[in-house]
């Protein structure tokens, strides 16, 4: 919840869905890279968000969210690329992910595009209310 310093976030996705450019954008402007590289196994990141210390975990490969049973985690999901002319909407997804099936954990889809940095500061918003 707010009163944490620090807050861990585990960063799952298909490679190529926009992991590291959307944790990039949440980074203090001056610490953003301009060249991101594809992560290769995983990577760990620390940077502070406006208002607390994050560690932020990105891992490159796809695990499925719903299989994490421990404790009540709040999942957060980015329908990422939402900028593309074929992108489906948060809704869309939600229904097709079956998210309405999650009853033991909160969670909150937002559409984002990362490369604008659209979408994003809502998605940590609700993290950051958990
Ligand atoms: P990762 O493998 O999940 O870490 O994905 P990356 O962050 O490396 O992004 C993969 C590619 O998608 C890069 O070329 C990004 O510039 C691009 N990308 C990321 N987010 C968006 C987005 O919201 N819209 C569009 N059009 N491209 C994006």
């Amino acid at each position: 919840g707010l009163k944490k310093k620090e807050v861990h976030v585990l960063c799952l996705g298909l490679d190529n869905s926009g992991k590291t450019t959307i944790i990039n954008k949440l980074k203090p402007s001056n610490a953003q890279t301009q060249d991101i590289v594809p992560t290769i196994g995983f990577s760990i990141e620390k940077f502070k968000t406006s208002s607390k210390c994050c560690l932020v975990f990105s891992w490159f490969c796809l695990c499925s969210c719903l299989d994490i049973k421990h404790r009540r985690l709040p999942i957060l999901f980015f329908a990422n690329k939402m900028d593309l002319r074929d992108a489906v909407s948060s809704v869309k997804v939600s229904q097709l992910l079956s998210l309405e099936n999650i009853k033991d954990k909160p969670w909150h889809i937002c559409a984002s595009d990362a490369l604008k940095g659209e979408g994003l500061q809502e998605g940590v918003d609700w993290l950051q209310g958990m």
